[in-house]
């Protein structure tokens, strides 16, 4: 079968992340800092590292089968790829944002003002949408100085924690796009095998991270009250323990409830609660 190509970001805010979802994938490869290529010794796959704004065009034009890449980077090259998996990483929003003593008030007042953004394609639709005519001013990077500089009266630009707008005394304004990282194939190859086997591994390795293996020991007499709380892939696993009044449960919880939920089992009779993380869930 066809040896496939996945790209990645060569370097920055997704490279790591989408190095450790590949290695969890069980795929073996040199993460080389110096070469555009990698083989995966223990799957048809060769991983190419790149600019992240090359990523949709490699895909697109079969160049690469496969990329992880922000989904902000997708609408702004305007590429026909395929969705295939949202990757929990890489979250942020693309947002409108002014200078903290501005006169800006409401979108209206967009109207007529310069903007300044690395990503005109996806600010120009959002105008568009809104019915605004601004004056986009695109340039490629350090975007949230321009509002000091004199050259913008707002900015488009990708916001998480917002401690950058907050250090160049801007204020986010409106929300314009939110974001994470995906992966992508080429529209057309979805039914490969191999790339159903990569998406079912990748789907695995990210429903793994949403949940936690729990152990914990409960009187006989309380295990109704704890089968209740807990949801479980299935039900719960109990095993009985040497002192016949009392067994072990094991299930696994998701992340997002995991405090609350352990204070639930602890107040319905838990005790010796043992958390594990989980590598994989396989359905
Ligand atoms: P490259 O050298 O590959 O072109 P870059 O400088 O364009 O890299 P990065 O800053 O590494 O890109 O960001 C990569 C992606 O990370 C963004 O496209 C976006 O999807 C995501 N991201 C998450 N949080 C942020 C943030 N606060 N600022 C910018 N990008 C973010
Ligand atoms: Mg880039």
């Amino acid at each position: 079968m066809k040896t496939l190509k996945i790209a990645i970001q060569k370097s920055g805010r997704l490279n790591e992340k989408s190095v450790e979802l590949l290695k969890n994938c069980g795929l073996s490869f040199e993460n080389y800092k110096s070469s555009l290529i990698s083989p995966v010794s223990n799957f048809p796959l060769e991983i190419l590292f790149l600019r992240d704004d090359d990523i949709p065009e490699y895909v697109q034009d079969g160049i690469a089968d496969l990329g992880i890449v922000g989904e902000n980077v997708i609408y702004e090259t305007g590429v026909e790829v395929s969705f295939l998996q949202k990757l929990g990483f890489g979250k942020c929003s693309l947002k409108i944002a002014i200078p903290n003593n501005s006169s800006i008030q409401s979108l209206g007042d967009l109207d007529g003002k310069a903007i300044a953004t690395s990503y005109p394609v996806i600010l120009e639709k959002f105008l568009k949408q809104n019915k605004l005519k601004a004056d986009i001013r695109t340039i490629s990077g350090s975007v949230e100085i321009s509002p000091g500089l004199g050259m913008s009266d707002a900015i488009c630009d990708l916001v998480s924690t917002g401690g950058t707008l907050k250090s160049n005394g801007l204020k986010p304004f409106t929300d314009v796009l939110s974001s994470e990282a995906v992966l992508i194939g080429r529209k057309g190859e979805e039914d490969n095998p191999l790339i159903q086997e990569l998406i079912q591994r990748v789907q695995s390795v990210l429903r793994a991270k949403e949940t936690k293996y729990v152990v914990l020991n409960v009187e006989r007499k309380n295990l109704e009250a704890i089968e209740k709380l807990l949801p479980g892939i299935k039900s719960p696993t109990v095993v009985s323990l040497a002192d016949e009044a009392w067994v072990a449960v094991h299930t696994v919880i998701p992340e997002r409830d995991f405090w609350e939920r352990i204070s639930e089992l602890k107040s319905a009779g838990a005790q010796g609660i043992v958390v594990l993380p989980i590598e994989k869930i396989i359905l």
